[in-house]
């Protein structure tokens, strides 16, 4: 099992240790290698995504991701800022589909700045498509000059885009997803305004009709951004595009509380995948000693399940973070009267020992 681990920037590399602490308390054996990504790479390398740190990735099975950026790297050309690191890697190993797991945990119900009852219980999957859409479409404008300088141009642009295969293996991931849980699956587009949406919609009802157990709605991204916060239990499977998926998901994830805990896994057609907590490199508590690592940790037990093949080593993560938390420790994002205020190697130190 060899897993490549890059920490990044930011909180990156203190959550990353506190992730990496518990994968070695599990009793298995990894091979584990570091390589340099985002603002880290490109001090050292003049590159957020050197061609090592590309060929670590490619050779491992599961790549556990920390964060990369800093305000910092704002005025830098776009294709060397950090955040690009994370493009190429989803490009390069055509990590299409990501899934964003959104569960309020039963501790930390009162995180939330929803009430109670609208967010207690809440277990909601939102899958977005990862290597299309805007992000990957064509830019033109002040920070896209491919000379290494600035067009300064006043106008700007992207282009939005999606094909039939694409959508089509998204769906299917959707869909198969779904059938594992209460078979419902909420498709999020803008169909009646954009072309490519207008393709989505319709390959997601064509995709439907293999899975008849299924059940397919559509629903409009400003309608779903209100009735996440409205009725986010209504929810079960969300399948969504980039640009979409980008927002909601984060939306989502603040619905429990904190993003500080929540996991993601973007996969491949063969199963490999990279893990990462759904927050950033969080530059303004970085080096403090206080950010919230059990996203890592979670995703580093979703990194056992989907790419590993140890199901039960990532079921005694995610037991031992319950057990944490039900102990009343606390990073200071989560924390609430009552419970005990913890630093980051404090968090991760609980975990093993709840292991
Ligand atoms: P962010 O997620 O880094 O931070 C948003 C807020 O959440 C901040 O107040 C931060 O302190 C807090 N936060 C985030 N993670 C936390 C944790 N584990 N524990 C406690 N608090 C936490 O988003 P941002 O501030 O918009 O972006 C900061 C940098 O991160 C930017 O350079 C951005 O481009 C980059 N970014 C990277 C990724 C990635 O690496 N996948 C994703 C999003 C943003």
């Amino acid at each position: 099992m060899k897993i490549a681990v890059l920490p990044g920037d930011g909180i990156g590399t203190e959550i990353v240790a506190e992730a990496v602490k518990v994968l070695q308390a599990l009793g298995l054996k990894f091979e584990i290698e570091y390589a340099l990504v985002g603002g880290a790479a490109f001090e050292a390398h003049g590159h957020p995504l050197p061609e090592g740190t590309l060929k670590l990735a490619q050779s491992a099975d599961a790549i556990l991701f920390g964060a990369v950026g800093d305000w910092k790297y704002d005025t830098l050309e776009r294709s060397l800022r950090p955040e690009q690191a994370i493009l190429g890697l989803r490009k390069h190993l055509g990590l299409f589909a990501n899934f964003r797991p959104a569960i309020c945990y039963e501790q930390l119900v009162d995180a939330s700045s929803l009430k109670p009852e609208l967010i207690a219980g809440l277990d909601i999957l939102i899958i977005r498509e990862l290597t299309g859409d805007i992000y990957f479409g064509q830019p033109r404008g002040r920070r896209s000059a491919t000379d290494g300088h600035f067009p300064g141009t006043d106008e700007g642009f992207d282009t939005m885009r999606y094909s039939r295969p694409e959508i089509e293996r998204i769906a299917h991931v959707a869909f198969q997803a779904a059938q594992k849980r209460s078979k419902r699956v909420t498709s999020v587009d803008k169909a009646n305004v954009l072309e490519t949406s207008q393709l989505w919609r319709d390959v997601m009802i064509d995709i439907a009709r293999q899975y008849p157990a299924v059940a397919l709605d559509h629903m409009y991204v400003d309608n779903a951004a209100m009735q996440l916060v409205r009725a986010p239990k209504k929810f079960d499977v969300v399948v969504t595009g980039n640009l979409f998926g980008d927002i909601l998901s984060d939306e989502a994830s603040m619905l429990t509380g904190s993003i500080g805990m929540l996991p993601s896994a973007s996969l491949n057609a063969k199963g490999q995948g990279l893990y990462e907590p759904s927050h950033g490199s969080a530059p303004d508590i970085a080096g403090k000693g206080i950010a919230n690592p059990l996203a890592t940790i979670l995703s580093a037990a979703m990194m056992l399940r989907f790419s590993l093949n140890q199901p039960e080593a990532a079921d005694r993560i995610e037991a031992a973070v319950k057990k944490v938390l039900a102990q009343g420790l606390r990073t200071p994002d989560i924390y609430s009267d009552g419970s005990t205020r913890v630093g980051t190697a404090e968090m991760g130190d609980a975990v093993v020992r709840a292991l």
